[in-house]
């Protein structure tokens, strides 16, 4: 690891990165640095992560507002899989997405829901879960969805989005 290391990493692979900022991955290198000039890029980044997620878990008290940016840290490490590694990594995946259901806040006055968007992968087992609803509670509880199941060979691409509970006639559940 190098000079040219840091560069590639802020670059090419936290080019678009809205979530932790140049300044932190630049401190952060500075500081793995001295103990790994042999390590390599991918490593770097993955200790990153990994520093990232226990560093936020400790200074933030908010528990939607961590469980968003674990939710994001965990997308991202699945990004990271799924690009260098080879690997679905649709446990992490998973993670990610648990992470999400309790990043939702209540809403004042309405009963919510998760709902599942999997249309974007292309699996018969996703396809079978896309636009269904669920409790956000009894979805982690009951482990309504898995991205484990899912069978892409690009890897699981399914979402949740929080949306108010309907009747069967459509109509907003007030509580
Ligand atoms: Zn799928």
């Amino acid at each position: 690891m190098d000079k040219s290391t840091l560069d590639w990493v802020l670059n090419k692979h936290f080019k678009y990165d809205r979530l932790f900022g140049e300044s932190t991955i630049k401190k952060y290198f500075v500081k793995y640095y001295v103990n790994n000039q042999d390590g390599s890029k991918f490593d770097f980044i993955w200790s990153f992560y990994q520093y990232q997620i226990i560093k936020t878990t400790e200074t933030t008290s908010n528990i939607y507002l961590l469980n968003d940016i674990l939710s994001k840290i965990y997308f991202q490490m699945v990004q990271f899989r799924r690009k260098y590694d080879n690997e679905l990594a649709n446990d992490l995946m998973q993670l990610s997405l648990d992470c999400s259901v309790k990043s939702y806040m209540p809403v004042d006055g309405f009963k919510m829901e998760i709902s599942i968007i999997s249309n974007a992968c292309d699996c018969d087992y996703c396809e079978s879960m896309n636009g269904k609803k669920f409790d956000g509670n009894d979805m982690l509880i009951n482990k309504r969805y898995r991205a484990e199941k899912c069978t892409s060979s690009k890897g699981c691409r399914t979402i949740y989005s929080q949306v108010p509970a309907r009747d069967k006639k459509g109509k907003l559940n007030r509580i």
